[in-house]
């Protein structure tokens, strides 16, 4: 069993996510199927599917207008949230400490935080991917974690590009996440990879080792896109 989690991010409608949920709603799959939303389609019908958002305050309520808190966000009926997404550390400069509060906040209002980490190409280029990938995994899971998460690898430079790491680069980045969350005693957490996956690669990543499933950008925006990945894997 694989989770496929769909990041919308700033696109679709609530009758597109109507529609989408009517669509699996005819998919036979064991997989755990999640799809993160814009704020403004949570609650909306979905028994097939559960939803969560793309982003949470760092902060818990009061004078921050605009911003949208974790409470709210499990008020809707949404079981999860994405924390720190590279295009939420690239555009709105949010650091791992920022990410950490934001999965606090999560984790406090019963919601599974899909926490993202991932480097850059500058930072590939200079050799520096496992250095962040672990420095990511340290400081964005909050200390006090007893309860589940999940971590999306993202390598940052493959993401909505139609690239995508060599198998053996993922299985490195895999195998390095896994130790870190053992070593943190958060063993068997499950950590998904995301970047440029579509219907045709989407078996071949999820039979990498340690790769617990996908989450998924652009091919989700799509049922005839995002089913193909959904039933790639048993
Ligand atoms: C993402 O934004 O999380 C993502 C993986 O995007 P894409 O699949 O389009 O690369």
């Amino acid at each position: 069993m694989k989770i496929i989690a769909g990041n919308w991010k700033m696109n679709g409608t609530r009758t597109g996510l109507e529609t989408m949920v009517r669509d699996l709603s005819s998919v036979e799959t064991e997989n755990t199927v999640i799809l993160c939303v814009p704020f403004t389609m949570l609650g909306v019908k979905s028994d097939c599917v559960a939803l969560g958002a793309q982003d949470v305050s760092r902060h818990t309520h009061g004078a921050y207008t605009g911003e949208v808190s974790a409470q709210m966000v499990a008020d809707t009926g949404a079981k999860y949230v994405i924390v720190g997404h590279s295009e939420r550390r690239q555009y709105h400069h949010e650091t791992n400490s920022i990410v950490r509060d934001k999965a606090s906040n999560a984790l406090a209002n019963g919601l599974i935080p899909i926490i993202c980490v991932g480097e850059t190409m500058d930072e590939k280029q200079a050799g520096k991917t496992m250095a962040v990938i672990e420095s990511g995994v340290r400081e964005s899971v909050p200390s006090d974690v007893n309860t589940d998460i999940i971590i999306a690898y993202e390598p940052r430079w493959a993401i909505g590009a139609g690239l995508t790491p060599t198998a053996a680069e993922i299985a490195d980045a895999h195998a390095l996440i896994a130790k870190t969350l053992a070593d943190m005693g958060l063993a068997g957490t499950p950590v998904l990879y995301g970047a440029s996956v579509k219907g045709n690669n989407a078996a071949e990543i999820m039979s990498i080792p340690n790769v617990d499933g996908v989450l998924v950008g652009g091919a989700s925006l799509k049922s005839d896109d995002f089913i193909p990945i959904i039933t790639s894997v048993k």
